[in-house]
Parts: structure tokens; sequence; C-alpha cells
């Protein structure tokens, strides 16, 4: 009899895994529908021998250093932190819009205090930002929104970004200075050696069993357990019995090129042209050395693997309900991006996990599993 049977090897699954294992001394077993570890950030070798992400590029960056020291017992770091550049107008310019970007694409030579200026006289002010459009056009107006950022949107979502909630577009924010990182966190860095060896030491404890090509479905009620997690869409889990809720999800265009380089930067975004959104060359991310380069190309679809929840009122109204649901249901806990429904980063998928851990613990029934 297992303590814990957990749904989805991913970030979610496997530090709750690890820790109820490792700290909390629970046997546990891991299922996975995939045929390998790692969830959405799996990584391997490809033919030619170099490092791709399967389901997209994933860099590590977060603000916690809880967060950063507990996936650091697990691997070696390299320091590694991202630039974008967009291909608007017929120029490459660095993304998130700063000075840099303004300069460039404008042909100007604006100051840090000049560009607080800009901005000013292009932004369009509203009381309210609601959506994913107020939130750009409020800070810098509506010529640079439609040339970063609706286009982008409406191929990434199939939604304006007056449809989508704030929220999505305030990840990428527009700064007055020259700093053209994709992301300012604290901690930026890569795993050394890649996430799947990362998991791989991560679910490496005597009372974890792992379970690949295994669908939940496939053994409920066959395998006894005392408690569940389920990090999968917590749609899924009740049989849709609200609805679906609706996720997009990505077509993975990989293409391997007998050059050492091809792009200037990590991640080239196109916003306007191309039926892809990014193309993102993988040796920037790791750090390989290589004579050839391996590129993938991102084009976003409706149906697929659930990759992105979609941040609007209404589908959080449908989630309200199936986490109403799914509190009514004993010793059984949802967590992670598909499971909470939740646009997360690994890091606050990862902090989310450590979390739900302590709380896990410090219940009373739980302990007395002992
Ligand atoms: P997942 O990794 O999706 O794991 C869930 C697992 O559950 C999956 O392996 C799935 O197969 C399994 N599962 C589902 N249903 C069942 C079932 N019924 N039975 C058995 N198994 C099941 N975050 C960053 O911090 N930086 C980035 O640069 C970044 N880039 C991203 C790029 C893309 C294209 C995408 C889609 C996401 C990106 N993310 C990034 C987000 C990151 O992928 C997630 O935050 C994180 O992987 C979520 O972990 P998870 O365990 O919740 O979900
Ligand atoms: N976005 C955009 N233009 C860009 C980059 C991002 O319009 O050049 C918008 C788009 O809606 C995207 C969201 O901002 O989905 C979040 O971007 P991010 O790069 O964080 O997306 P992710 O890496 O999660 O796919």
């Amino acid at each position: 009899m297992f303590d814990f049977l957990i749904i989805g090897a991913g970030f979610a699954g496997s530090v709750l895994a690890e820790r109820l294992a490792t700290v909390g001394k629970k046997k546990v077993l891991i299922i996975d529908k995939r045929n390998h570890i790692a969830g959405n950030t799996f990584d391997y070798y490809n033919t030619d021998g170099i490092l791709v992400h399967k389901y997209g590029p994933h860099i590590f960056h977060t603000n916690s250093r809880d967060v950063y020291d507990y996936v650091g017992q697990f691997t070696k770091w390299r320091p590694y932190e991202h630039h974008v550049l967009a291909s608007v107008d017929g120029q490459l310019v660095p993304v998130p819009i700063n000075q840099n970007t303004i300069n460039k694409l404008y042909g100007l030579n604006l100051t840090g205090e000049q560009m607080v200026d800009f901005y000013k006289k292009r932004a369009e002010k509203t009381d309210v930002i609601k959506t994913s459009e107020d939130v750009v056009v409020n800070a810098v107006g509506r010529e640079l929104y439609e040339k970063f950022f609706k286009g982008y949107t409406n191929k990434q979502w199939d939604l304006d970004p007056s449809e989508l909630d704030a929220s999505v577009t305030a990840r990428v924010p527009t700064r007055t200075n020259k700093d053209d990182r994709y992301f300012t966190d604290t901690y930026q860095a890569m795993p050394l050696h890649g996430y799947t060896q990362l998991f791989t030491r991560m679910l490496e404890h005597p009372n974890i069993k792992i379970m690949l090509n295994t669908d939940y479905a496939d053994i409920a009620g066959v395998i006894p357990y005392k408690s569940l997690i389920y990090t999968g869409p917590i749609d899924s889990y009740f049989d849709y019995c609200y609805g679906k809720l609706p996720y997009r999800s990505i077509d993975f265009k990989f293409e391997t090129i007998d050059t050492e380089k091809f792009q200037s930067s990590g991640t080239i975004n196109y916003p306007n042209s191309q039926p892809y959104t990014r193309i993102t060359e993988f040796k920037y991310l790791t750090g390989q050395i290589h004579p050839k380069t391996t590129l993938v190309y991102e084009y976003p679809k409706a149906e697929g693997d659930p990759y992105y929840p979609i941040p609007q009122p209404e589908n959080a109204d449908v989630y309200k309900k199936y986490k109403l649901l799914a509190s009514t249901i004993p010793n059984t806990y949802f967590t992670g991006r598909l499971g909470t429904y939740k646009y997360y980063n690994m890091d606050q998928v990862i902090a989310q996990s450590l979390t739900l851990f302590k709380k896990i613990m410090s219940e009373k029934n739980v302990n007395h599993l002992n």
C-alpha cells in the first residue's frame, strides 16, 4: 500500500514525491502517461547530439532563494540570462521594450529620462486595467502595442489582447532603462546537465517508485493508496462535469542546421510576420558547444497537449467550480499548472508544491499514517 499516489512526474508531482519520501518518510508511487519523467521540462540529446527541450524552451528564473536552493540540491547551475529580440518593421530589436528598443526602432538617441516622457506622450490612460490590451496601451500607447503585442497575442492565444486577462501581457514589462534581459529575477540559471538529469536525481529515493506510460484512468481503483496528488488537468479528473477548461497547445517544429550559430540571440519573436510566434536556438540556453545547431519553431494551436491555461474570467469561473468540488474529496490534492489551472512558471509550481507539502504534513490525518 502506497501512502501517496502522485499523478504526473513534472515539477509539481516530482517535488512532492521527493519531499514526501525524503522528509515525510512516506512511500510514494508517481505515475505519468508519457514515457518519461520531467513533464514539460523534459530534455534529451537529439540524433545529432544536441540537447533540446521537447516541449519548448525552458529557462529557469526565480526571486525565491528557497526555490533556488531547493532545486540546487539536485543540479549544478550554469548562470544564464535570456535575451530576446523581436522582428519588427524589418529590424531585430530587444524585448521587453526598453531604451535600446525605442532608439533603434525610431533612430533616436533618447536618455532614460526622455524615455519617461516618450512613453507618457503615447500612453492612453484608463482608470481600470483589466485586459492584456489595457496593460500595454496604458504604459506605452497603441503604436507599440500594435507592433509588439497585438499580432503575437493573436497568434499565441487566437484571441485579441482585449479578451485576455491583464496578467498575460503584464508578464512582459516595458522599461525606461537599457536592461534588455528578458527576466530580471535575482536567480537566473540553467541546470548544468539539463532538466531530465535534475529530475532523475530528485526522484532517486528508495521510497519512490516510478511508473511511466500509465494513464491515471487505467489504474484508478486498481492500485491501493492512502492519499492522491493530481497534477494533470483538474477538469479531466472530474470527467469534465462542469465542461472542458480550454487550453492552448503548440506544435514544436525542430530543425537542425549544419552551422555553429543561426541567430543573434537565444530567442527571436515574430509578432507580426510568420505563422510561428518565436524561434529558439537551444545552444544559447544550454551553453553546449557543437558544430551544428538545433532550433525550435513554435506554432500555437487549439487542439493537442494542454500547455497553457487561458486566463479569461469565464474560465476562472469554471475552474472555481472544480476547485470547490475538489475541496470536498478527502485525502486528494490538486496542484501544478494543470491541476490548479494557473499560467505558472516553473518556480511558481515548485513553490506551490513546497507549500502543499507543508500543508499535507501539518494535517493530522496524514501524520497519523506514520
Ligand atoms: P507538467 O510539466 O505539465 O506535468 C504534468 C504531468 O502530468 C505531465 O507529464 C503529464 O503527462 C502528466 N499527466 C497529465 N494527466 C495525466 C494522467 N491522466 N495520467 C498520468 N499522467 C498525467 N516556465 C519557466 O519557468 N520558464 C520557461 O522558460 C518556461 N517556458 C515554457 C515554455 C512552454 C512552451 C510551456 C508550455 C511552458 C513553459 N514554462 C516555463 C512553464 C513550465 O512548463 C511549467 O510551469 C511547469 O513545467 C509545470 O509543471 P507541472 O508539473 O505543473 O506540469
Ligand atoms: N507577448 C507579446 N509579444 C512578445 C512577447 C510576449 O505579445 O514579443 C505576449 C503574448 O500574449 C504572450 C505573453 O505576452 O503570450 C507572455 O509572454 P511570455 O514570453 O511570458 O510567454 P511564454 O514564454 O509563457 O510562452
